[in-house]
């Protein structure tokens, strides 16, 4: 059998809760936007209708992510101050905030030891659709690749992040594990690429995908466990 070489992870909602991090981020954006702009107000409703409009126009935008905001904000501020200079340049400066925040996250707890645990033994990296960062987060320590949906033009289902990943580390695919918490996205999608697969089901234990992942964990603390029963069946 050929042993495992490289684990990549999914990020949001594997090794912490997105939810919160982006209710939060997006506070900040816009007290941030409240001061810095005068008399700009933060208009949900209009902020819907620009983020429609530039997904109507540009498809691709749906997970370029930081494109996307910025684009919404960038729309948001000329509607505002009618000057193109001004928004381009605030609309970067309020991205620069809200990446900032994005990346204040509450790993699961035990999350970053089973990393370290395992970062001993294989490689790690990371494939995301979203906007995380690996080097703002502090993973860099542990992990030697990331790609996301923006970079690779495709997000997950599409098997282009997982292909990009083989091509980097220039392994086989049943040679690298997926570890995600999405049965469709994550598992599905590596499985369907030959990767193995390890479904973090959570709390919220939704219903499985088409196929079956290699291990269910409930919880990422029991991911070190996971992957030596893998490497010896
Ligand atoms: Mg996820």
């Amino acid at each position: 059998m050929t042993p495992l070489k490289v684990v990549a992870f999914d990020l949001d909602d594997t090794l912490w809760h997105v939810h919160p991090v982006i209710v939060r981020a997006e506070q900040i954006l816009r007290d941030w936007l409240h001061e810095s702009v005068s008399g700009f107000r933060y208009d949900e409703e209009k902020m819907k209708t620009f983020r429609e409009d530039a997904l109507k126009e540009d498809k691709s935008l749906g997970y370029r992510l930081t494109a996307l905001r910025r684009h919404v904000i960038e729309r948001a501020l000329l509607h505002h101050l009618n000057h193109d200079e001004d928004a381009e340049r605030l609309s970067k400066e309020a991205m620069d905030v809200f990446l900032v925040a994005r990346n204040e996250v509450e790993f699961f707890e035990g999350a970053l030891d089973a990393i370290a645990e395992i970062s001993v033994v294989y490689q790690l990296g990371a494939l995301t659709n979203g906007n995380a960062d690996i080097r703002k987060l502090g993973l860099d320590k542990y992990f030697s690749f990331a790609f996301s949906a923006e970079q690779v033009g495709a997000p997950k289902p599409a098997p282009d992040l997982f292909h990009r990943a083989l091509e980097h580390t220039g392994c086989d695919p049943h040679e690298m594990l997926y570890v995600g918490d999405d049965p469709i996205k994550d598992v599905d999608a590596a499985n369907q690429v030959g990767l193995k697969t390890i479904w973090v089901r959570g709390a919220a234990r939704p219903e499985p995908g088409d196929t079956e992942a290699d291990e269910v964990i409930e919880d990422i603390r029991h991911l070190p466990g996971a992957i030596a029963r893998l490497s010896n069946c």
